[in-house]
């Protein structure tokens, strides 16, 4: 099994941070574009709620109240506009198009646009420290689907951006993979559990036990069982890393790589060191080019995407 991830992966991402000027206000910012030569290696399907509501722009701002984006679906909560006109029916309409034509498009993840009423999913309010409503009406139906959600601020900061492309990829490569035996489960755990650990070590144990468990016992489980030992996983990489784990993984897994496979670097730094977030993704990439050349692996980033279609 190569760890190997070549299909292009489909985004779907808020149309208003796609540079798309669709905000109740006419604006709108192209946040891809701090993603470089990465841009190109996606299919992107962007969508905007609020503009397939038929709402317009530039439109008055919209606002839930009574409940969340979860309680709007029940009824049990409203979006009203700036000027106390209700809109409902318009904005579920125009939520349920977005997630129509995601579903078509096949999305392996969205990028959401964090702080809007229909968009946002852990915050509704761009005000001060307000969290509004979450999820929002638009952000609660991708919840509900379980997609793979990605903060659009992250766009702009080259460490957070490696680091959800990691996960994604492996979220995505390890969805693939069809776990029935005891051996493929355990070469997959073999290939992603360092970079389980750098994400959330006691989670991530929890998960070695039972797979040291199960590869004790003589029994063979159900389908069910590998299942649900992927989903664990699955769910593991969503959740973003913390940039001091980043850093100290990223040196022991490089002092590793030079000890064992005489794999150099310039300018790789010691965790305690004082640097930027610029230089510390290129410290990542540095390494992951290098252990990619010799087709080695590279335990914070063990899938290799290289999207040939
Ligand atoms: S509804 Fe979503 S995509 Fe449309 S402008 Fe608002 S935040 Fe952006």
């Amino acid at each position: 099994m190569e760890n190997l991830l070549n299909r292009k992966l489909r985004l779907g991402i808020a149309a208003c941070q796609f540079g798309a000027k669709v905000r109740y206000n006419g604006k709108g910012i192209d946040l891809t574009q701090y993603l470089g030569r990465d841009r190109g290696q996606f299919i992107w399907t962007p969508v905007c709620p609020e503009v397939m509501s038929g709402m317009g722009v530039p439109r008055p701002s919209i606002k839930l109240s009574g409940g969340n984006g979860f309680d709007f679906w029940k009824n049990e909560a409203n979006v009203k506009n700036k000027e106390g006109q209700n809109k409902n029916e318009m904005i579920k309409k125009g939520a349920l198009a977005c997630l129509e034509t995601l579903e078509r498009a096949n999305i392996d993840a969205y990028i959401f646009m964090e702080g809007s009423p229909s968009c946002g999913v852990y915050r509704t309010s761009l005000k001060n420290q307000r969290l509004g409503n979450p999820p929002g009406v638009f952000g609660a139906l991708l919840l509900e689907k379980n997609i793979f959600l990605i903060s659009s601020i992250d766009l702009q900061s080259p460490v957070r951006w490696w680091d959800w492309k990691r996960r994604l990829v492996a979220f995505v490569w390890i969805k693939e993979q069809n776990i029935n035996s005891k051996e493929i489960l355990k070469e997959i755990w073999d290939k992603v559990k360092y970079v389980l650990y750098e994400l959330h070590e006691e989670e991530a144990k929890v998960i070695r036990d039972k797979i040291r468990e199960l590869l004790k016992s003589s029994e063979e489980p159900d389908a069910e069982f590998y299942e649900t030992i992927k989903l664990e996983i699955l769910n593991l990489l969503r959740k973003p890393a913390e940039l001091e784990n980043i850093k100290r993984c990223l040196w022991a897994n490089y002092v590793n790589l030079k000890n064992k496979e005489n794999i150099e670097v310039e300018e790789i730094y010691e965790p305690h060191v004082l640097r930027n977030m610029t230089h510390i993704a290129q410290e990542l990439l540095g390494i992951e080019i290098e252990v990619r050349k010799k087709n080695l692996l590279f335990r914070s980033s063990p899938i290799n995407y290289k999207p040939d279609r």
